[in-house]
C-alpha cells in the first residue's frame, strides 16, 4: 500500500493565543494555553519520524486554496471575515475560536492540503493519505468559523472531488470526540455525501449530533451519528462500526472515504470523557480500510481534525499511519497496555442500547 502524507511546518504557526484551554485571558482567568495549540500536531510529526515510519510514506506538497475552491463550501461573507481578523493580526473567528496574522493563509494551505490529498488518491498516486494539517475543520459551517475551525478543509476537499475529479458518492465518518457538525451542515439536503459521526453525546457543539439529524429533503436518510455515553471504549467503538458504520457504508456504496480524523476520544485526553486507546484506533482503521478495499478500490483520506493530549496523540496518530501504510513499526505505545486493562473497556449494556438505536437510522438510507 502507498500512503500520502501531507505537512507543513506553517501549520504550527497558526496562532491560538494565550488562552487558558478554550477561555480568554481575564482579571479571573489566569493565561495559558489555548487547548488547540501546535504541541499534539508535531509531537505526531515528529513520533512519524522517529519511528522511521515517514520512510514509508509519500509526501504530498500543499498549497493554498483557492478563495474559488474554499467558496464552493463557505459564504464570500465568511471567508472575507477570516480574512480580514488575520489581516488585523487578532480576533474570534466566533466563539471559542481565535486567530492571529497569518492564519487565514494558514487556513488556505490547510485546505489546499487536504485538497492535494484527495487528488493523489483520486488520481492513484497513493491508495490512501494522512493530512496532518491545522487548523481544523469538522466543526466549521458554510458560514461560520467555531470550535478551533476556520474552513471545513474535509468538505472543501470533498467538493474539489465532486467538481474537479469525476467523483460522485462520498462517505464520511467522523470519530472525533466532539460533533461533525460542520460538515453534517454542508451535506444535510445532499444525498450523493452520506455523513456519519460518532461523538460523545452532547459534547460539543451544545444540543448538536443528535440521532433524530438525519438530513433533510433530498438529503433525508443521509446523515447519521451516534451519540455514545461519556465512558466508551474501543468495545463500544468498535460496535458502532460492526452494527452501524460499515452496514451504512455497504449500502451507501461510496467511491471514496473521508475520516475527519480527531484523537480527542482517547482516554487521557482532557477535552473529552471516552477511553480510546491506540490499539482501539487501530483496530477502526483496520475496518475501514477492510471496506474500503472491499468498496472503492482502498481510497481513504484521513483530515487531521482534534486531539489535545501532547503525550498521547502521537501514539494514536501513529497507529492509525502504520495501519494504513502497512507497515508496523518496533514503536511500543506505553499507554495502551495499561488503558487496555481499565474497567468498562468492553462494551457496556448502556452503549449498546444507543448503538442498536442508532442502526435503525440504516433504514433511512436509499
Ligand atoms: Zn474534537
Amino acid at each position: 500500500m502507498t500512503t500520502g502524507f501531507v505537512f507543513h511546518e506553517l501549520y504550527l504557526w497558526h496562532n491560538t493565543w494565550n488562552w487558558a484551554q478554550v477561555f480568554p485571558p481575564s482579571l479571573t482567568v489566569q493565561p495559558g494555553t489555548h487547548a488547540e495549540n501546535p504541541e499534539t500536531k508535531r509531537r505526531l510529526r515528529n513520533l512519524l519520524e522517529v519511528s522511521g515510519i515517514l520512510e514509508h510514506l509519500v509526501t504530498i506538497k500543499p498549497r493554498k486554496a483557492t478563495v474559488e475552491e474554499v467558496g464552493q463550501v463557505h459564504t464570500p461573507a465568511h471567508i472575507a471575515k477570516i480574512k480580514e481578523i488575520s489581516d488585523r493580526g487578532y480576533g474570534d473567528a466566533s466563539t471559542l475560536t481565535p486567530l492571529g496574522a497569518g492564519s487565514y493563509e494558514i487556513a488556505l494551505l490547510a485546505a489546499g492540503g487536504a485538497i492535494e490529498a484527495m487528488d493523489a488518491v483520486v488520481k492513484g498516486t497513493v491508495q490512501n493519505a494522512y493530512a496532518l494539517i491545522r487548523p481544523p475543520g469538522h466543526h466549521a459551517a458554510a458560514d461560520v468559523g467555531m470550535g478551533f475551525c476556520l474552513f471545513a478543509n474535509a468538505a472543501i476537499a470533498i467538493k474539489h472531488a465532486q467538481t474537479q475529479l469525476g467523483i460522485g458518492r462520498i462517505a464520511t465518518v467522523d470519530w472525533d470526540v466532539h460533533h461533525g457538525n460542520g460538515t453534517q451542515s454542508i451535506f444535510y439536503s445532499d444525498p450523493s455525501v452520506l455523513t456519519i459521526s460518532l461523538h460523545q453525546d452532547n459534547l460539543f457543539p451544545l444540543d448538536s449530533g443528535a440521532m433524530s439529524e438525519n438530513g433533510e429533503s433530498e438529503g433525508k436518510g443521509f446523515n447519521i451519528n451516534v451519540p455514545l455515553p461519556p465512558g466508551s471504549g474501543p468495545g463500544a467503538y468498535t460496535l458502532a462500526f460492526e452494527k452501524v458504520v460499515i452496514p451504512a457504508l455497504r449500502q451507501f456504496k461510496p467511491e471514496l472515504i473521508v475520516v475527519p480524523c480527531g484523537f480527542d476520544a482517547s482516554g487521557v485526553d482532557p477535552m473529552g470523557r471516552m477511553m480510546m486507546n491506540s490499539s482501539g484506533y487501530r483496530h477502526l482503521t483496520r475496518m475501514l480500510l477492510k471496506a474500503a478495499d472491499e468498496l472503492c478500490s482502498g481510497r481513504l483520506l484521513m483530515t487531521h481534525e482534534g486531539g489535545y493530549s501532547e503525550m498521547y496523540v502521537p501514539y494514536c496518530g501513529l497507529a492509525v499511519v502504520e495501519e494504513l501504510c502497512g507497515h508496523r513499526t518496533d514503536v511500543t505505545d506505553p499507554w495502551d497496555d495499561i488503558m487496555g486493562t481499565w474497567g468498562a473497556m468492553p462494551v457496556q449494556p448502556h452503549q449498546a442500547a444507543i448503538i442498536d438505536e442508532a442502526a435503525k437510522l440504516l433504514n433511512n438510507i436509499r
